[in-house]
């Protein structure tokens, strides 16, 4: 069993990097079945996504375009609660197939906000492709389309994924250890 430490926090390896590789393909394959003939457009969310997309494009072989976003949250107005800015989408997405690229989808709040922005943006179509999803954390309803893996309620990090800013370089992906 390999454990790591990070911060303060020890983790235990559960994804080797060749099951993640293995599942990148099979989302790829998934997309070039459901793309052919278009040109979709990725949109990565920063920080997470740069690993996954760098994997999953490498297995697209339709023709295909990327982007990164970031995103911020502030708090808006009572009735607006917490509202989510996307930063740095410099071209415009009317009429386009777009990919949303994401590392994780947990409570899926974040996504949920992001499908809402970029709709009024009215792009011919919008889907999700997350490395992982969690089922269980899952609080509003959102359509993840592509998923890599679906995983427990634990927190991860590893393949992009951080804690408190380190550990994204790692290879595999790790379980924190209770
Ligand atoms: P959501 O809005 O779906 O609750 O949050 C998604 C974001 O929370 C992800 O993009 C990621 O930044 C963070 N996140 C959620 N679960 C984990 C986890 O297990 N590990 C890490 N490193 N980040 C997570």
């Amino acid at each position: 069993m390999s454990v790591i430490r990070i911060h303060d926090k020890e983790f235990v390896k559960t994804i080797p990097a060749e099951e993640i590789a293995a599942q990148v393909k099979r989302v790829a394959d998934n997309i070039n079945r459901d793309y052919a003939g278009k040109r979709p457009l990725l949109l990565g969310v920063l920080n997470g996504c740069f690993m996954f997309m760098s994997d999953l494009m490498k297995n697209l072989e339709l023709e295909c375009e990327v982007s990164f976003v970031k995103l911020s949250s502030y708090q808006g107005s009572e009735t607006t609660g917490t509202v989510t800015e996307v930063i740095g989408l410099s071209e415009s997405i009317e009429g386009r197939d777009v990919i949303i690229v994401e590392d994780i989808v947990d409570t899926g709040l974040t996504m949920h906000k992001m499908l809402e922005v970029l709709a009024e943006s009215n792009p011919a179509s919008l889907a999700i492709a997350s490395l992982f999803l969690k089922p269980a954390r899952l609080r509003v309803s959102v359509d993840v389309k592509y998923s890599a893996f679906e995983i427990p309620d634990r927190f991860i990090v590893g393949y992009g994924l951080d804690y408190d800013g380190l550990g994204r370089n790692l290879p595999d992906v790790y379980d924190v250890k209770e």
